[in-house]
């Protein structure tokens, strides 16, 4: 159902049109929904020989020093750099994690850090690409329905270039993800309902305001986005495929994405060697996708979320499916862990390898834990997880967990015997 239908954009870019996941029917490229015809799922189609023409490693390294390296990769929809939006997004840092390692049993585990995009997490890369496909259509208002990080994400982008934003949320959602983009200057609508329920009103109001809702009638550009994670990792990686990457699931499509871009990469001959293994995270409380893995069905039962793991807190996930074909395809398991071990996975994180990542990093640290358990992972293995947003959006997560601080008058000896009664 095409909302705001444009014509092409000009400009040289390399995807071409929009095509449906299921039944294969192609639209021009525009903010739409779903297909016109079945209702399935939109996603970019590239000219594959223009794209071959123009990819090169050396080109890529030229590139900035964000997602737009990959610009040629990317739904771009004009290759005219001033209409894309880059605050940076993007190129994040893939680190050796060799305490964590250690405590876990691995030797090459490695982190690719998305805390430090500009608003702190990896929603900064899809709402890039989102942002800059809507000026090229020429939309002047964005929007998306939103767990907490999107918000944010949609706010500074769109604060950047100047467009108004509107961000649909949970009303439960932590305070400081609401502040995180009402400073933004964005107009923050908090919904009485779960994120399933701002997900629907987001769909009837796209359907009406013309806006540009990036995960809504922008999905398909959108989803893109988080093709630039796989991207990095091989590039980080000296242009090699690891063995195995661990991610977290809420919708998929982030899971989804990594499994493409690794498969373009191999495509136009990138990088050579076989595909990781691709294993999602998700927390007990919000697992949808994870219980059925473990029913050996890719048939997805929604739930009503239940976890501190807010951004992953997504009960009806739209590419669930698809992203049980990714685990299976890969041979990756999808797995599940309780609040308590979200929490642990944070606090393990941080103090072997002073990361402090959001809720869903601990429980991507917490399933990879149990990965290494369950011996799916040669020790030896090369192992890259990605973690995903920054610690300080929830704190609260980690406050009851902590030990006290030292409380002193400011003597030597009153610390002193302090130091002492803590180290006895
Ligand atoms: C949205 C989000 C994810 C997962 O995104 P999907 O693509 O919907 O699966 C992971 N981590 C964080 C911090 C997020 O905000
Ligand atoms: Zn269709």
């Amino acid at each position: 159902m095409s909302t705001t239908t444009l014509s092409r954009p000009t400009g040289g870019a390399t995807v071409t049109h929009l095509r449906c996941r299921e039944c294969g029917e192609t639209e021009p490229l525009a903010a739409s929904h779903v297909c016109g015809f079945c209702f399935g799922p939109l996603e970019g189609v590239y000219d594959e020989d223009l794209v071959a023409s123009r990819v090169s490693r050396e080109g890529i390294q030229a590139g900035p020093a964000s997602l737009w390296r990959y610009a040629d990769l990317l739904p771009t929809l004009t290759d005219d750099p001033s209409v894309r939006v880059d605050l940076g997004t993007g190129w994040s840092p893939l680190r050796p994690a060799p305490r964590l390692a250690a405590r876990l049993g691995l030797q090459d585990l490695w982190l690719k850090d998305d805390t430090r995009n500009p608003s702190g997490s990896f929603k900064d890369r899809v709402v890039s690409v989102a942002i800059s496909a809507a000026r090229a259509l020429g939309i002047d208002t964005m929007a998306c329905a939103s767990t907490g990080n999107l918000a944010g994400a949609v706010s500074a982008h769109a604060a950047a270039v100047g467009m108004p934003a509107y961000v649909f949320v949970p009303a439960s959602l932590e305070q400081a993800k609401i502040l995180g983009a009402a400073v933004y200057g964005a107009n923050v609508v908090a919904v009485d309902g779960t994120y399933d329920d701002v997900n629907r009103l987001c769909a009837e109001l796209a359907d009406r305001e013309g806006w540009g809702f990036v995960n809504v009638n922008l999905r398909a550009f959108y989803a893109e986005g988080s093709k630039s994670i796989g991207f990095e990792i091989a590039e980080q990686l000296g242009w090699r495929l690891p063995d195995h990457v661990v991610a977290p699931i809420a919708s998929g499509a982030m899971f989804v994405k990594i499994r493409k871009a690794f498969g373009e990469l191999l495509q136009y001959g990138l990088v050579d060697g076989q595909l990781p293994t691709l294993n999602g995270a998700q927390a007990t409380g919000c697992s949808p996708v994870a219980t059925a893995y473990e029913a050996g069905t890719v048939d997805v039962t929604p739930q009503i979320p239940d976890t501190i793991a807010r951004s992953l807190a997504i009960g009806n996930p739209a590419d669930g499916y698809y992203a049980l074909k990714v685990a299976d395809e890969t041979g990756g398991a999808i797995g599940h862990v309780s609040d308590d071990e979200v929490v642990r996975g944070m606090q393990l994180l941080a103090e072997t390898e002073g990361i402090f990542a959001e809720t869903a990093g601990g429980v991507t640290v917490a399933n990879l834990a149990r990965f290494v358990e369950e011996g799916r992972f040669g020790s030896g293995d090369r192992v890259v997880a990605v973690i995903s947003g920054n610690g300080y959006k929830t704190l609260d997560a980690v406050a009851d967990h902590l030990g006290p601080a030292f409380q002193v008058s400011p003597s030597l000896d009153d610390f002193q015997q302090q130091l002492a009664d803590r180290t006895a």
